[in-house]
């Protein structure tokens, strides 16, 4: 039996998919949309902290502060919470990798399955307008849904189209601490694009615009 030529064909039908962008560039929302067209999990790391810190485990308590003042969580800790979906051979990866030391890692155990990236989605918007964005933003506590009470509100205010659950907004929306996040963005998050850029995965895509019209492009991308 040709196990490689099986492995292979499986393989085509499996999408590993990055998304980078600053916080507030629609990632989240893309992310969503992508892995429900091609029925790959979207692991939000975002929103895996933020389960630990609703339950308040040893890992809550230890993330929460960090999270909440708009810096990163340990590269261990967030690497330990991935693990079993990159084994799980097909991901859209949102909020993860977040520092060159995490796309090292990622790569590594990819290289270990003898496996590779596909694509990295690079969501691009100005800062000002995500300043403007994030504090109007709204997050359903039961689904995770993303609306903005301006540009994309729910249609019962302060509750979730999908699910009926109550919106939320998060706790590190607030301006000072989204500015936090800017900067960590910049300084850790951003370099991870040219490390990709070396390898020629980037697909580089502005966040501005209608939502549907972004995810089309992104899949013609990836199709
Ligand atoms: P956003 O990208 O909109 O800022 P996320 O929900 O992706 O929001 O992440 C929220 C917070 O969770 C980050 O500010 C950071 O503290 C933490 N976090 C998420 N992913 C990672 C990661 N890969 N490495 C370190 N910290 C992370
Ligand atoms: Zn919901």
């Amino acid at each position: 039996m040709d196990i490689s030529g099986a492995a292979s064909s499986a393989d085509s039908h499996k999408k590993r998919i990055v998304v980078i962008g600053p916080p507030g560039a629609g990632k989240g929302t893309q992310a969503k949309l992508l892995a429900a067209r091609y029925s790959v999990p979207h692991v939000s790391t975002g929103d895996l902290l933020r389960e630990h810190v609703g339950t308040n485990d040893h890992i809550g308590r230890d993330v929460q502060f960090l999270m909440d003042s708009g810096n990163l969580v340990p590269d261990e800790i967030v690497v330990g919470l991935i693990k079993d979906y990159i084994e799980g051979g097909s991901f859209i990866f949102d909020g993860f990798p977040r520092t060159v030391k995490q796309a090292e890692t990622l790569d590594a155990i990819l290289g270990s399955l003898g496996m590779k990236l596909d694509k990295v989605v690079y969501v691009t918007i100005q800062d000002e307008i995500i300043v403007a964005r994030m504090s109007g933003r709204q997050t359903c506590a039961d689904c995770g849904a993303i609306y903005n009470r301006e540009h994309n509100p729910s249609l019962k205010e302060g509750l979730c189209n999908i699910c009926g659950g109550l919106l939320r907004v998060r706790d590190d929306d607030s301006a000072p601490v989204v500015k936090r996040r800017l900067n960590t963005y910049h300084a850790l998050t951003e370099p991870i694009i040219d490390y990709y850029r070396r390898k020629g995965l980037v697909y580089e895509i502005s966040g501005l615009g209608q939502i549907d019209e972004i995810t089309a492009r992104i899949a013609a991308e990836l199709d």
